[in-house]
């Protein structure tokens, strides 16, 4: 299922339990072998939460107190049952029913407090860690756009983040809660009576080993199921949309993906019911061990009281602590996986911000305020990372300041490769190219990206409006640059007659624009940039004479006075430009003018033949 890897779904329940966020990670899911804890990661985990310093002292305040009152209860319930009962004393009974009230009510004060500080911390972690992958993404190069799933970064930014969020205060505090309320309860407990607080440990094992068999068998098939419904999500994204719809609908695939759909779907449904068994299993044996200890108590409890050595009051009360006891217990017998799959997901979103964005800037980079627009391409090899041949191997040739020269050449010969490294999305694997003499790379990226314009066949917009997308390419254009920039594409007049006019929304894909707009909106966002060196893919696709010559006009104007690299489509194009290189399988085989290179008869004039001369348009 191609795209199904990194698409997680939103947290939810499956079977009926809530996952743990610990439980929810799928590369760290499963019965294998468990690692020990990787101390430098857990280091770097604790210096992100160390910004949060005075809150967490004010989190493990609360935990502390709640966890010292939470013993409380039970105690003022003996203190009712030994002595204001048996004694007469209403003033006491009311004092003590009145104490477990109040403190039941603090208890639950310190709860809110301890939940709005670590929401505090939950919430700056994923201020933090959010900011800074997107900050690490963007500077990322292109050669990692082109080798990720778009599904994964989405991931990476939004469920390992949020993810990440609930791991760091949900485990850290439900580990510290769970153990300051056993410690505190064992403690009052062997105070009270040490035999019966080791019976009531005798126990443990009998609710511990079940609780962590059952983690198990339930994380491995939460992995599972996370996987199946990644699929499923996956094939629903890829199928129930214009694309995917279109081939069903054009090849008759529906039947056959309705029973793929169905086969994802009886997964998902097996597995859940699965789950939701395991979980039974677990309760079972939790309510059946948490039944035992209780009966214990009160067997040998009632023993002791029959012999006078225990109070009625103390063997309700210890039977009371059971539960302060037993439920944190159960809690922590999986405490070790969940920290360890907490840490993965950390090690996840390190592993990214890490990762050195393999284009940047060199040291002592020169900022370049102009160019003169004299581009040398010196015997530049360069190939695609995986790949097995070179896109491009000893290519070299000129473009003199103010020239125009053309790139033809069969498909697949490395015209948009060479367009691609101009502006440094790639480097080039051997070889140089120089701007003005300066190595591109000696140049900082900010300065040399600034004086290259791109005009491509596709043209990418926001889902913003018209305005926003022009002023992407000059955010301080003033509004009659913008305009002027519309008038010289030829778009203006279109784009004040639409109902908004500059403030319509276009669509991502820009649906609502045909071909011929889109282009003309590309070229005076180019127009708007007002660059020196201009890089424009002309557009494959024919269009109809007047938005054809609408286009040319718009790019005639877009060319004057600046050095073009132009992948050429069109005859008349071509006719313009100065030089003509003639590119096959990334080498360069011909260059010149468009009448000598007719002459010379080689793979210009074949292409000549095959691609320009019947019509002008392809
Ligand atoms: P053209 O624009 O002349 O059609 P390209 O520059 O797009 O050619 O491609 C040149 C070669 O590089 C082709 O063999 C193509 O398959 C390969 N190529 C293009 N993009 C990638 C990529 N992202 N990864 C690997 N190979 C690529």
């Amino acid at each position: 299922m191609g795209v199904g890897g990194g698409w997680r779904g939103p947290d939810q329940s499956l079977g009926g339990l809530p996952r743990t966020f610990g439980l929810q990670n799928r590369n760290t899911g499963g019965d294998g072998p468990q690692k020990p804890l990787d101390r430098v990661l857990l280091r770097r985990v604790l210096t992100c939460l160390s910004p949060y310093k005075t809150l967490w002292v004010g989190i493990f305040a609360c935990l502390g107190a709640t966890a010292a009152l939470g013993v409380v209860p039970p105690l003022l319930v003996r203190g009712i049952l030994d002595d204001a009962i048996p004694k007469h004393q209403p003033t006491l009974l009311f004092g003590l029913v009145g104490g477990i009230i109040g403190v039941n009510l603090v208890m639950g004060l310190l709860g809110v407090l301890q939940s709005f500080l670590s929401a505090q911390v939950g919430e700056g972690l994923l201020y933090d860690l959010r900011n800074r992958l997107f900050l690490r993404l963007q500077q990322m190069s292109l050669s990692y756009y082109t080798t990720t799933r778009a599904g994964e970064i989405v991931a990476r930014v939004s469920s390992d983040v949020g993810a990440v969020q609930g791991v760091a205060t949900g485990t850290v505090i439900s580990i510290a809660n769970n153990l300051l309320t056993v410690i505190a309860t064992i403690v009052v407990i062997f105070g009270m009576n040490p035999r019966l607080a080791l019976l009531a440990l005798v126990v443990v094992p009998g609710l511990y080993l079940p609780t962590k068999l059952v983690g198990k068998l339930r994380r491995k098939l939460s992995a599972e199921a996370q996987e199946t419904q990644a699929d499923l999500l996956a094939f629903v994204q890829e199928r129930l949309h214009v694309g995917g719809m279109l081939l069903t609908q054009l090849y008759g695939q529906a039947p056959a993906d309705a029973s793929a759909f169905e086969k994802l779907t009886q997964r998902v449904k097996a597995l859940n019911l699965k789950q939701t068994l395991a979980g039974r299993w677990l309760f079972m044996s939790l309510s059946v061990f948490s039944v035992a200890g209780p009966a214990l108590i009160y067997l040998f409890g009632g023993i002791e009281a029959l012999n006078n050595r225990l109070t009625l009051g103390s063997i309700i009360a210890i039977v009371a602590y059971l539960a302060n006891l037993y439920r944190p217990l159960a809690n922590l017998a999986n405490v070790y996986v969940d920290i360890q799959a907490a840490l993965a997901i950390f090690e996840r979103i390190f592993s990214l911000l890490d990762h050195d964005p393999e284009i940047a800037d060199a040291p002592g980079a020169k900022t370049l305020t102009q160019t003169r627009g004299e581009v040398r391409f010196e015997s530049v090899g360069f190939s695609y990372p995986n790949a097995a041949t070179p896109a491009l191997s000893e290519l070299s040739f000129t473009i003199a300041p103010g020239e125009r020269v053309a790139l033809v050449g069969p498909s697949g010969a490395g015209k948009t490769t060479i367009t691609y490294l101009l502006p440094r999305f790639f480097d080039p694997t051997e070889g140089k190219i120089t701007l003005d003499g300066l190595d591109l790379r000696e140049i900082t990226l900010e300065s040399l990206r600034a004086r290259i314009g791109m005009v491509t066949q596709e043209t990418f917009l926001f889902h913003a409006s018209v305005k926003q997308n022009l002023l992407y390419a000059r955010p301080d254009a003033t509004e009659e640059q913008l305009t002027a920039a519309a008038k010289s594409a030829h778009i203006h007049d279109f784009l004040a007659a639409l109902p908004d006019g500059y403030d319509t929304i276009v669509g991502e894909r820009a649906f609502r624009l045909s071909g011929g707009e889109r282009q003309r909106l590309s070229i005076a966002r180019a127009l708007l940039k007002n660059p020196e060196l201009l890089i424009l893919d002309e557009a494959t696709s024919s269009l109809d004479a007047t938005s054809e010559s609408l286009i040319q006009e718009a790019l005639e104007t877009l060319l004057q006075n600046r050095t073009a690299l132009i992948i050429a489509h069109r005859l008349s194009t071509i006719r313009t430009c100065d030089k003509i290189v003639v590119l096959e399988h990334g080498h360069v085989v011909e260059v010149g003018p468009h009448e000598a290179l007719l002459a010379k008869n080689g793979l210009y004039a074949e292409l000549y033949q095959k691609q320009f001369r019947p019509v002008s348009t392809n």
